[in-house]
């Protein structure tokens, strides 16, 4: 190659790397101009890897696409996880099914789907302290939330207070009360106290209001019988309530023993096994 084949080269080269330069400035912009928020900063690489791998334009148009639907995704999911009030970390992948036996995982499985909630059912988790209710329904807002949906998450003794206190704002909007606007209403809880008659009938308000407009899921230490017991002894309006809630309703008892108590018991015996081993070694 004579000296100015090298130059004519070089020169070839440099020009398509401006022009690439170029390309690459103007469609980080056009990006950021049609609102795209994460795609714009992965131009170049997107770029470089669609020439490395030879990818045809419809290929390179789809990995941007992707890239800012994972991302805008993520942050969606993200934002309605922290709005919703869930408990962190309380998924299905860290429930043991083989310690609750008494828990279908199939059933499980199947509520995760979200059938239920496009369907505008409820679920009922009856069972005693520790044996997981509230880890089981957490984690079905979890998928809820994945799934595209709004879930919200309340102790009883929250929407109790809620619906106490914006009963004197009836101008709120409905829209703001999440409890009655969410696709998904959690009620963590309900039982641990007995209601008085206005907690009683604020109770039937909320199951009357979303009854078949959306899902309303509930964990109780109480069974259905005791229901009236702890709606003030009101037994009209707790068959009022219940009528409403079960007439679509899935029902999850959870019925084993404690996994706290259990937990505490192994640390405990862990514990005597380390200071076992401590005095053998002496
Ligand atoms: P409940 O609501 O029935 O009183 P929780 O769901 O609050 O019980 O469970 C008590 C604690 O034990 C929580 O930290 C929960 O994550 C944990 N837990 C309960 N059951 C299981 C299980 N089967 N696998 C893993 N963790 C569990
Ligand atoms: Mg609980």
């Amino acid at each position: 190659m004579t000296s100015n084949m090298v130059v004519r080269e070089l020169a070839r080269i440099a020009f398509a790397d401006m022009r690439m330069l170029h390309r690459e400035d103007c469609s980080r912009t056009f990006l950021e101009e049609l609102g795209f928020e994460h795609a714009p900063h992965l131009v170049a690489e997107l770029m470089e890897k669609a020439v490395r791998e030879d990818l045809s334009y419809s290929a390179f148009l789809e990995d941007i696409l992707r890239k800012e639907r994972e991302f805008r995704e993520e942050r969606r999911i993200k934002t309605s996880l922290k709005l919703s009030g869930l408990p962190q970390g309380k998924t299905l992948d860290t429930f043991d099914f083989t310690f609750q036996r008494s828990v279908g995982r199939k059933e499980i499985e199947l509520l995760a789907t979200c059938e239920y909630i496009r369907r505008k059912e409820n679920v009922l988790f009856p069972g005693p302290p520790g044996a997981g209710k509230s880890h089981l329904v957490a984690a079905l807002g979890v998928k809820g939330v994945e799934n595209g949906f709004s879930v919200t998450w309340l102790t009883a003794d929250e929407l109790l207070k809620r619906l106490r206190r914006d009963e004197q704002d009836p101008g709120k909007r409905n829209r703001r009360r999440t409890y009655l606007s969410s696709s998904v209403l959690i009620i963590d809880e309900l039982g641990f106290q007995d209601l008085d008659r206005r907690d009683a009938h604020l109770c039937f308000h909320i199951v009357s209001s979303r009854y078949e407009r959306n899902s309303t899921v509930i964990t109780s230490n109480k069974s259905v019988r005791e229901w009236s017991e702890m709606l003030a002894g009101d037994e009209v309006l707790a068959t009022a309530i219940l009528d409403r809630l079960l007439h679509h309703c899935h029902i999850v008892h959870v019925d084993g023993s404690s996994y706290r108590l259990w937990e505490m018991e192994h640390r405990t015996r862990c514990r005597q096994g380390k200071e076992g081993e401590i005095i053998e070694d002496r």
